[in-house]
């Protein structure tokens, strides 16, 4: 009896040993289980985190691609493209004054004025694309500002390596010369319209030196204009040059002109210059100009002239 009391209390300590150990084993088992499953969705959720990461950089990486176009244009009025083809504008006015010297390299700039128009720009740009000859465009800020095919037109201008002068905000001459007087702080108010114009197309850096004055410089000192030293000043003050052009289409001068008419006029007023700053015109109407261009351009090419841009 005492044997079988003392293997019944063993057998109920083991029973009770085994009831108490198994909820720890359990226990112990399914922190193990647990911690494990903790790792397991720790991983899991790192590789989403880098899967998003690279998804994410994917879908950067293709807005890049499709980012609106922004040349870069360091400051300038031309593009990257357009660096190539420039030439210094304070020294081609030299040249215009007669100050600057000859070097024996024969040089001719293309300058349209009074655009961009969407009948005619177009063309002049096909026949410069054809030709691979670059040019500078003076832009009157209200043209640009007329639609968005305008606007269009000053990036094309831009992006195919043309440079981009100013040629004022409303081409008024009663409102830019008073009583035949410069009225400086309204001209200059136009300037700055028109290079925030094309600033908003191009691109903030955007900063062109060139101005072509309405009428020309030379009708200022022809008219000896008496606040022509103030206005000179300003431009000195915003590091600008007014170019004027020793040469000319007559595209919109007397008569309506022929595309033949205008090359004859080209060649008489090229002559045998040196450095030629060649003024034509890509306003509306002037689809003459456009179908003299390519004659114009072998022209010169025949004469030796190399073409650059004013910057
Ligand atoms: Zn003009």
């Amino acid at each position: 009896m005492k044997v079988n009391k003392k293997a019944k209390f063993i057998r109920r300590r083991l029973i009770l040993t085994f009831l108490l150990v198994i909820p720890v084993l359990l226990y112990k088992g399914y922190k193990e289980f647990n911690s494990k499953m903790v790792q397991a969705n720790k991983t899991v959720a790192a590789n989403k985190i880098t899967t998003t990461n690279n998804i994410k950089e994917e879908t950067s990486g293709k807005k890049e691609n499709y980012k609106e176009y922004k040349p870069e244009v360091n400051r300038s009025n031309v593009s990257s493209e357009g660096q190539k083809y420039t030439y210094d504008a304070k020294e081609v006015k030299d040249i215009l004054d007669n100050k600057g010297k000859n070097d024996g390299e024969k040089i001719v700039f293309l300058t349209f004025d009074d655009g961009p128009s969407v009948t005619v720009t177009p063309k002049i740009l096909d026949v410069l694309k054809n030709y691979n000859v670059k040019a500078t465009f003076c832009l009157i800020g209200k043209e640009i500002n007329a639609s968005e095919g305008s606007k269009n037109l000053v990036k094309r201008i831009f992006k195919e390596g043309h440079a981009l002068a100013n040629h004022t905000y409303s081409h008024n001459l009663k409102s830019l010369y008073p009583q035949n007087k410069t009225n400086v702080e309204y001209f200059m108010e136009e300037v700055e319209k028109t290079n925030s114009a094309i600033k908003s197309i191009v691109g903030q850096d955007f900063n062109t030196r060139v101005l072509r004055m309405p009428g020309g410089y030379m009708s200022r000192k022809y008219y000896s204009d008496p606040n022509l030293e103030e206005f000179n000043a300003k431009l000195e003050e915003k590091g600008m040059y007014s170019i004027d052009w020793n040469a000319y289409d007559f595209d919109s001068e007397g008569s309506k002109k022929y595309a033949a008419e205008l090359l004859n006029e080209v060649i008489k007023s090229v002559g045998t210059k040196e450095k030629v700053v060649l003024l034509m015109h890509d306003t509306y109407g002037k689809e003459e100009t456009a179908k003299a261009l390519p004659q114009i351009i072998e022209y010169l090419k025949r004469q030796g002239y190399e073409f650059r841009t004013l910057s």
